[in-house]
């Protein structure tokens, strides 16, 4: 099995990154914040209950995050690899992700960290607010996604380094240009 982390600040491209890479090496594509997105629209008692939460860019709590990617994952039996698109978010998602992947007896194979700067997401994000229309996209709730991102995420930097599988990419440039080199971190592997 392949499995990958698109790993990256809000607006860093990891969305449309992860989903061709997906289609690339046939892996399914997990996208956390998609998922709650859905469970948003079909109003079920999951989206609910993170609704409020998302909508002011403050995270999920970790114990909900790790069932809902268990519960993903099982859907797919016969995947030949995994691409997690915004998760994990925490230290502690990322140590229940390597004890779920070392209870399916699978690793993950490489961490790939699209940098960006603050300014340029922030452009990035409030672009797409205009196109997108996502509740989550306003500039004080940008700020705050962003804020949140370098406070609990930033540190799974030096978590997956210490571990030898982070490989850092640029995340400015073009869609393919990106792309290209996001497949070549993978092929190396
Ligand atoms: P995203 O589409 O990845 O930007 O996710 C949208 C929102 O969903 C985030 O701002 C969080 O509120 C929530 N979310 C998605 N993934 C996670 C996660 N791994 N941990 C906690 N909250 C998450």
């Amino acid at each position: 099995m392949v499995n990958l982390v698109l790993f990256g600040p809000p607006g860093s491209g990891k969305g449309t990154q992860s989903v061709k890479i997906a289609e690339k090496y046939k892996l399914v594509h997990i996208s956390t914040g998609d998922v709650f997105r859905r469970e948003i629209r079909a109003k079920s008692e999951l989206g609910l209950k993170v609704q409020s939460i998302i909508e002011k860019g403050e995270l999920v709590s970790d114990d909900l995050l790790i069932q809902i990617l268990e519960n993903e994952i099982k859907k797919y039996p016969d995947a030949q690899g995994f691409v997690f698109d915004g998760f994990p978010r925490t230290i502690r998602q990322a140590e229940d992700l390597d004890k779920l992947m070392a209870k399916m007896g699978e690793k993950l194979t490489v961490v790939l960290s699209l940098t960006v700067n603050d300014n340029e997401i922030l452009q990035r994000l409030l672009k797409r607010a205009e196109i997108e229309g996502r509740k989550d996209d306003t500039r004080e709730v940008i700020e705050n996604r962003i804020s949140v991102y370098n406070a609990q995420t930033q540190p799974l930097i030096d978590f997956y380094k210490a571990k030898g599988i982070l490989t850092d990419v640029e995340g400015i440039g073009s869609i393919d240009e990106i792309f290209s080199h996001l497949c070549a971190v993978i092929d190396a592997h």
